[in-house]
């Protein structure tokens, strides 16, 4: 029998990324006791980690000519019109000041020898706005964060621990949440007046990711389960070309947009330039999205490599050996592990979950007191994210959200006696199965094999149906599952309790995709190839009810800030 221990806070951060450290930096500076949490450790887990390149701000340097309205405009267009506008318009006038207020912080972003702020461009941004720090950006902005949590004597942060049910009181509010400290063996229950999800998004609910390992839509689905509203969950960005193979670098990106016009070319395992059946005119140097069609076309026909991919050939662009050096950064990584960089075998990976947790302006989603930040939110990107503003909005929310979760007076709520009896008996139903089922990491290599094969670039109705009798199956497989009984360290319970949750958050992703029909952004239904703006502007909310069934509705886009010019009949945008 495992004890079960008690602790309590004014505000509990689950995630240690970039949203949910600044989270917690702003409650700690407005007076409030903070537990920061993760699953794994500070500063070396989550996709902050990872991010590459840039956080967008219209601050003007790159371009004098920018302004945190052309900002705006962009990403309202690039969400193809589906964003949250007030969301979007604080996003894009905040995130000036969410730049200087990393640099306070300590963050080296990169300058201009007069002291501005270097900025690069970015697709689908109309000015020079990205600021960086030496192609690494993420990985110095957590290490930058993560420092100034230390800094705090009132942030306390727990370690692998595994947050698996929020719990609430009788009245309904957020009350705290019950998780497993993995490395100790201990099952622990935090107490805390407000909740902040920073856990990130949901790409290893897919076979080819190139987020954190840790990325699989814990928070999303923890609010779900609790009755908050999720929104968007049938958008997922999808980019076209990261390794599938060797296993170790499965999913990570091949810097080649710049490198499309310079010679780069596409073959599959025939040997075909196939991109000359797709468009003659421009080949690989099609946007984005449709490079990401065809390569997943040609791999689904049967025309992929032995590792589902196809060739990304280097041989003709010229000058190879002076490209690589420019992009020795992006080169790097592949070639220590002796890749041959001028034939790389490479398809679609997943790269961000633009749905996620709905959130008001100050980031408190539907349950009172339960806040959401970063990408676990979801109704900022619509249907398609532009480069950049992930991190800005991650500074943006997540200072939002820690300073209102500070600012909520009052005592602790009393957990429902009911909530916890669930959450306790559900962890030791988990810790009991004993089999005869496979291991918790088969089901989950399962669930991803089905999410890739019906909910991926394209979409259809009878693959998305299938999908949802998949998971049925997999549920029932997932509750005989073999879990080892050794406590500490526990691998299979660690995955077992994140595949439940895979399972859960997995079912509204495929019923948004399904309810969508029309092909919008990253949304893609091959049975409805059109766009459809009479039917489609709106956002696909979905909930659990009480007893536990599935809900949706439908809710047509608040304009508040522009309106698309199809609606308009013109082509200017307008202000209210
Ligand atoms: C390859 C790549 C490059 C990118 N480059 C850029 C870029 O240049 N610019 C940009 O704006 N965006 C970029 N992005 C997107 C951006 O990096 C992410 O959206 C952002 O970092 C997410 O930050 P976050 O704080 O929301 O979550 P994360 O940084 O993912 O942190 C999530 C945290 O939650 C914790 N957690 C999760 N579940 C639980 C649980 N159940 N219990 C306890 N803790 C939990 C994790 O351990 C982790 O600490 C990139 C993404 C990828 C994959």
């Amino acid at each position: 029998m495992i004890d079960l221990e008690e602790r309590r806070c004014d505000v509990l951060v689950v995630g240690t990324g970039a949203a949910g450290c600044l989270a917690a930096i702003e409650a700690a500076d407005n007076d409030a006791e903070v537990v920061l949490t993760s699953k794994g450790a500070l500063g070396r887990t989550g996709t902050t980690n990872i991010a590459t390149v840039e956080m967008a701000a219209a601050i003007g340097h790159g371009d004098e000519e920018d302004s945190p309205w052309s900002h705006f405009t962009d990403t309202v267009i690039g969400s193809r019109y589906l964003a949250n506008q007030e969301l979007a318009h604080i996003l894009c006038f905040d995130s000036p000041s969410m730049v200087y207020y990393l640099d306070s912080l300590g963050m080296p972003w990169d300058k201009l020898p007069d002291g501005r702020y270097w900025q690069r461009p970015m697709p689908g941004m109309s000015y020079r706005r990205g600021v960086c720090y030496d192609a690494k950006t993420g990985k110095m902005l957590q290490g930058v964060l993560a420092h100034a949590v230390q800094q705090r004597p009132t942030i306390h942060v727990l370690n692998d621990f595994l947050v698996f049910r929020l719990l609430k009181s009788t009245d309904g509010q957020i009350a705290g949440v019950v998780g497993w400290q993995s490395a100790v063996g201990r099952l622990l229950l935090i107490r805390a007046r407000t909740v902040i999800l920073a856990t990130g998004g949901a790409g290893r609910l897919y076979k080819i990711c190139g987020m954190d390992t840790g990325a699989t839509g814990d928070g999303m689905a923890m609010a779900y389960f609790a009755g908050a509203e999720l929104q968007d969950m049938e958008f997922h960005q999808i980019f076209p070309t990261g390794f599938v193979w060797p296993e170790c670098i499965k999913g990570m990106g091949v810097a080649s947009s710049v490198l499309w016009s310079k010679g780069l070319r596409l073959y599959n395992a025939l040997g075909d330039r196939f991109m000359e059946r797709y468009d003659p005119a421009r080949l690989e140097n099609v946007p984005r999205d449709q490079l990401t069609w065809a390569i997943h076309s040609e791999i689904r026909e049967g025309r992929g490599t032995e590792h589902g991919g196809v060739w990304l050939d280097t041989h003709a662009v010229e000058n190879w050996q002076a490209v690589k050096t420019e992009f020795a950064k992006a080169y790097a990584r592949p070639q220590s592990l002796g890749i041959d960089t001028r034939r790389m075998e490479v398809g679609p990976y997943y790269h961000y979950t633009m749905g996620g947790i709905r959130f008001s302006v100050d980031g408190e989603t539907t349950i009172l007191g339960l806040f959401a930040a970063g990408e676990a939110g979801g109704g900022l990107h619509g249907a398609n994210r532009l480069g950049g503003n992930a991190l800005s909005e991650c500074a943006v929310f997540g200072v939002r959200a820690g300073r209102a979760a500070a600012r909520r007076k009052g005592t602790l709520p009393d957990i429902d006696p009911a909530e916890k009896s669930e959450a306790v008996e559900y962890f030791y139903r988990v810790l009991d199965r004993k089999g005869p089922g496979r291991l918790p990491r088969d089901i989950r290599t399962d669930l991803a094999e089905m999410m890739n094969k019906y909910v991926w670039v394209l979409r259809a109705a009878d693959g998305l149906s299938r999908a949802l009798e998949s998971l049925g199956e997999l549920r029932s497989e997932a509750n005989v599952a073999t879990v080892t009984p050794e406590p500490r360290h526990h691998p299979s319970l660690f995955d077992a309790l994140e595949l439940d949750l895979m399972l859960v958050l997995a079912e509204p992703i495929v019923r948004s995709a399904l309810l969508r029909t029309e092909s919008r952004g990253s949304h893609q239904r091959e049975d409805f190839p059109q766009a459809d703006d009479e039917k489609w502007l709106c956002n696909i909310v979905v909930w659990r009810n009480a007893h536990g069934d599935a809900q949706h509705r439908l809710d047509p886009v608040r304009f508040t800030h522009c309106t698309p010019p199809a609606l308009e009949k013109s082509s200017a945008w307008v202000t209210p």
